[in-house]
C-alpha cells in the first residue's frame, strides 16, 4: 500500500469516527461536552491529514508546520474531552498560546534542518500531550471506575511511545542503516495512525457508555426518595459486604420501622410524611457509619447492616439514630412533627451470617417492640437467626 492511500484511510477513519461520535452524543446528554469535543478533534485531524497530503504544495515550512500545529490542536481537543470527564479544562488562551509557541518554533528553524524537524522533532509534541493525555486518564476520578479506563490508557501510552521512537531512536537507526529508513518509518507512521483512529475513538465511547451503564446500575439499586439502598441495592450489596468482612467478629442487622407513620401522613401532610422519611435516613446513614450498608425496604421500613458490630455495639447504634431521630423530628425549628421508630435488632456470629435469616430474626424482634409499645429496641433472641433460617 502506498503512503497516498494510507493518508485517505486514515483520514475517512477520522471522519466516520467524528460521525459516529456526534451520534452517540445524542444518547449521552451528560456527556455532550466530552463526545463534542472529541468528535471535532477527530474532524480536525480529518483536516490535518488532508493538509498533509497537499503540504508541499504550500510555500517554504509553512505546509509540514500548519499540519503538525493542526495535529497537535486536534490532539489538545481530546486532552480537554478527557479532563472535562471531572469537570477541569484548559484554558483556551493557554492552548492558542501553546500552539503559537510551537509553530514559532518551527518556524524558527526554518529549512535550515528540515529533514530532521519533520522526520523527527515534530513528533516530540505529540508524544509529550499523548502522556499527558494517559496521566489525565490515569488520575481521573470519573475514569477510575471504570473497567475499559486501562484500554484508554494504553492506547495513548502506546502512542505517545511510538512518537517518543520517532524522535530519539529513528535519527539513530536512520544514521546507522541509512535514509532509506525513513520510508519504511513514514509507511509505519501511517499504517499505526489508522489503528490508533480506530482504538482511540473505539475506547473513549466504551468509557462514555460503561460510565452511563454504572450510573443506571445505581439507580436501580437506589431509593429515589431518601438516596438510600433500595430492596435490590440491599440484598445485593449486602452479602457482598458480609463475605468481604468476614474475618472472625460478629454482624448485626437492624430492622426499622416509623411508628404511626400512617397518622403522621394523615395529620400533616404527604409531603412532610416524605420529609420525615428523608430525615430518617440521612441521621441512619450518618450515624450507621461507611461501612454500614443501609437501605429502605420499602415504605417506612428499613434496613441497616452493620458488618464486624456485635449485638452491643449495634444496640448503641441503635439508640444513637432513634433518638437523634426523634430529637431532629421534634425540634420546633425543624421539622416540628413527633415522630419515633421501633427496632428489631438480630446479631449473628462470624461465618454464619445468613442475611435471609438474620433479617427474619431482626424482624421478628420488630414485631415484638411494636406490640411492646413502639419507640423501641428489641434484639431477637440469642440463636433466633439461625433459627429462622
Ligand atoms: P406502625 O406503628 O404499626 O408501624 O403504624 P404505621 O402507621 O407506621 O404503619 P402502617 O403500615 O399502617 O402505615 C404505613 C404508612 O406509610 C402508610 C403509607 O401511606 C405510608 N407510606 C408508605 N410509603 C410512603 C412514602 O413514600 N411517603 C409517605 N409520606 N408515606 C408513605
Ligand atoms: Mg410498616
Ligand atoms: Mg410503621
Amino acid at each position: 500500500m502506498d503512503l497516498a492511500t494510507l493518508w485517505y484511510l486514515t483520514t475517512g477513519t477520522l471522519l466516520v469516527a467524528a460521525a459516529m461520535t456526534l451520534w452517540e452524543r445524542k444518547a449521552h446528554a451528560q456527556r455532550s461536552r466530552e463526545l463534542g469535543l472529541w468528535a471535532a478533534a477527530y474532524a480536525v485531524f480529518a483536516a490535518g491529514g488532508i493538509l498533509a497530503m497537499s503540504r508541499n504544495a504550500l510555500p517554504g515550512v509553512s505546509g509540514p508546520a500548519l499540519t503538525n500545529i493542526v495535529m497537535m490542536f486536534g490532539y489538545l481537543l481530546v486532552l480537554q474531552g478527557i479532563l472535562a470527564l471531572d469537570g477541569r479544562k484548559l484554558h483556551p488562551v493557554f492552548i492558542a498560546s501553546l500552539l503559537a509557541a510551537i509553530g514559532a518554533a518551527w518556524l524558527a528553524a526554518g529549512t535550515g534542518a528540515a529533514a530532521l524537524l519533520w522526520n523527527h522533532v515534530s513528533a516530540f509534541p505529540i508524544a509529550v500531550v499523548c502522556a499527558v493525555n494517559a496521566l489525565a486518564l490515569l488520575r481521573s476520578r470519573t475514569a477510575r471506575r471504570l473497567r475499559s479506563r486501562p484500554i484508554v490508557i494504553a492506547v495513548f501510552a502506546g502512542h505517545s511511545l511510538f512518537y517518543l521512537g520517532r524522535t530519539f531512536v529513528v535519527p539513530v537507526l536512520a544514521a546507522i542503516h541509512g535514509d532509506n529508513i525513513l520510508a519504511t518509518v513514514a509507511a509505519i507512521t501511517m499504517y499505526e495512525a489508522v489503528l490508533f483512529a480506530v482504538a482511540m475513538s473505539m475506547s473513549l465511547l466504551a468509557l462514555v457508555r460503561e460510565e452511563d451503564r454504572a450510573r443506571l446500575l445505581a439507580t436501580t439499586r437506589t431509593d429515589f426518595l431518601t438516596g438510600l439502598n433500595n430492596r435490590q441495592g440491599f440484598f445485593e450489596l449486602a452479602p457482598r459486604s458480609l463475605s468481604r468482612h468476614d474475618t472472625g467478629a460478629a454482624h448485626s442487622l437492624l430492622a426499622i420501622d416509623l411508628d404511626h407513620f400512617k397518622a403522621i401522613n394523615d395529620r400533616y401532610g404527604h409531603e412532610a410524611g416524605d420529609r420525615v422519611l428523608r430525615l430518617f435516613a440521612n441521621i441512619a446513614k450518618d450515624i450507621a457509619g461507611p461501612e454500614a450498608i443501609s437501605a429502605r425496604l420499602g415504605g417506612e421500613e428499613f434496613a441497616i447492616l452493620l458488618p464486624n458490630r456485635n449485638g452491643e455495639e449495634a444496640r448503641a447504634i441503635a439508640q444513637g439514630i432513634a433518638q437523634r431521630f426523634a430529637e431532629k423530628a421534634a425540634q420546633s425549628d425543624g421539622l416540628g412533627i413527633p415522630a419515633t421508630v421501633s427496632i428489631g435488632l438480630a446479631e449473628a456470629r462470624a461465618q454464619q451470617a445468613d442475611l435471609v435469616a438474620l433479617l427474619a430474626a431482626a424482624d421478628h424482634a420488630l414485631y415484638r417492640a411494636k406490640t411492646q409499645g413502639r419507640n423501641r429496641i428489641e434484639s431477637a433472641k440469642p440463636g433466633q437467626a439461625a433459627k429462622a433460617a
